[in-house]
């Protein structure tokens, strides 16, 4: 059965292009009939942190994704934090311990760098000092008190990466050293406990970034060392900024959560990320999600760097957005409303005025975000005028036609769009006035925006009494008998 495991480090937040490393993890499990499982490598308890590991897993399940087993849900082969699985680390470090296939090694950093460059040598690091030491020296050095790093002994042998989608890497003999793989705080380097944990995991396939290509060596070594077949591998290509230069925050937003903040969808980042290093046979972009999993194959990965377009993106998130029905986009955008200041049971109020106003305005939505921004004012109490703006039409000519057409409003019955647009040109006409003198000014006084819905459609939403209000409170008058 397939077995494949995402393994972020809890150091930050889910980074677009580890999503998508996730993202072809859950699609390789799912077309499969496999298991999909996450893991947290968080041996680096200085960097890792608790509230970044919940972050990822929570953007992981925002973004459609659903695992097996992992830290949350469990399963048979946990746990599944690494830092609750040091014993295992040490228990296979003691068996290659054991069989001469590790050493313990005392040398200090410093003496290693010293000897390094006493040697004048283009290679870099350990020179494997300690692989032979005498049962004399060894005392020696414990006496003096240090605590020894464990080293994998690496044998001389050239070691080749099948990779499915890079095809066959020879790495030559020779160009490694013997490495650590237990640090002096008995705390395993990341080469080891990997190793370690999709041996017990039982993993089948390793998925992941590019970055790792040049760590696989060491971790076939190892693996052929405790007398394993390695898993199979496939290293994805990297995702870069449109400058080809690697993805990061220079280039913007590059974590699923500052997407997710934006507005963006679901759907349409699973969509996106699933197209980047990787393309259907007949270049279709849209796809569902069950689409993506019958289709998905990591042969047809591309070798190639991904380039991350936020433009693509966009319209990916335009085009989702579109094809969801009002209210569901409505709930949608809950959470951006309350983020600037408006409160559930109001919204709630006011639902189907919204929703309307989603209706007419759905062509110019690209992001949730935009839905507050393009309908917030229909249901607001007060709204704010441009000063600049506002300014030009504080003038008695301006403050007659206000309020006449205030009287107009208030007469219109019933208060449909119909019978309103024909009110309003009436009184353009007898008052020999050109409609473009009139409508702007008006929806300016009644949105306080220069752009929206259709002028009429904007009054019918707004409905007589806020029409009326705004009216008067931009003329400064006091609401009475009304
Ligand atoms: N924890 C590693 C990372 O975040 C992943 C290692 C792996 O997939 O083997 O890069």
């Amino acid at each position: 059965m397939v077995r494949v495991r995402f393994a972020p480090s809890p150091t930050g937040y889910l980074h677009v292009g580890n999503a998508r490393t996730a993202l072809f993890n859950y699609l390789f499990a799912s077309k499969n009939f496999g298991r999909f499982i996450i893991r947290i490598e968080d041996t680096d308890t200085e960097r890792s942190k608790k509230e970044y590991e919940e972050s990822i897993i929570e953007d992981l399940k925002w973004l459609g994704l659903s695992w097996d087993e992992g830290p949350d849900v469990g399963g048979p082969f946990g746990p599944y934090r690494q830092t609750e699985r040091l014993h295992l680390y040490r228990e296979y470090s003691s068996r290659l311990l054991s069989e001469g296939k590790a050493y313990r090694c005392w040398c200090t950093k410093e003496e290693i760098e010293k000897r390094h460059l006493s040697r004048h040598q283009q290679d870099s690091g350990y020179d494997n000092y300690c692989r032979n030491l005498s049962d004399s020296q060894i005392a020696r050095f414990e006496a003096e008190g240090r605590t020894p790093v464990i080293r994998f002994r690496v044998p001389e042998k050239k070691v080749v990466v099948n990779d499915i989608i890079r095809g066959p890497v020879t790495f030559e003999a020779g160009t490694l050293n013997d490495f650590v793989i237990m640090k002096s705080n008995n705390i395993p380097t990341f080469h080891f406990a990997v190793v370690i944990d999709d041996l017990t995991m039982q993993i089948t396939h390793v998925i992941r970034g590019e970055d790792h290509l040049s760590n696989t060596p060491k971790h076939i070594l190892i693996f052929e060392a405790l007398g394993y077949n390695p898993p199979e591998f496939a290293h994805m290509s990297m995702t870069l900024g449109p400058d080809r230069t690697r993805l990061s925050k220079r280039h913007g937003a590059t974590s699923v959560r500052q997407y997710r903040e934006k507005g963006y969808l679901a759907e349409a980042m699973f969509n996106y990320l699933a197209l980047l290093g990787w393309s259907s046979k007949n270049n279709q972009e849209i796809f569902s999600k069950q689409q993506l999993i019958e289709e998905f194959s990591l042969q047809a990965c591309n070798k190639s760097n991904a380039i991350f377009d936020p433009a693509k993106l966009l319209w990916l998130n335009t085009l989702y957005l579109r094809s969801k029905p009002s209210s569901e986009i409505f709930e949608l955008s809950i959470p951006f409303f309350e983020k600037t200041g408006y409160n559930k049971s109001d919204l709630e109020q006011h639902r189907k005025v919204i929703e309307k106003v989603i209706d007419v305005e759905k062509e110019k939505l690209k992001t949730l975000q935009d839905v507050q921004e393009r309908t917030g004012y229909f249901i607001s109490e007060t709204i704010l005028w441009n000063p600049e703006v506002a300014e030009k039409f504080k003038n008695p000519e301006f403050a007659k036609i206000f309020s006449e057409i205030r009287d107009i409003l208030n007469a219109v019955q019933p208060f449909e769009k119909s019978h309103i647009e024909a009110a309003i040109r009436n009184f353009c006409e007898t008052k020999n006035l050109k409609t473009g003198e009139v409508f702007h000014p008006l929806r300016f006084v009644l949105s306080g925006q220069t752009k929206g819905p259709g002028l009429f459609d904007l009054i019918e939403l707004l409905g007589k009494q806020r029409c009326i209000k705004r009216i008067e409170n931009f003329l400064g008058l006091k609401r009475h008998n009304l």
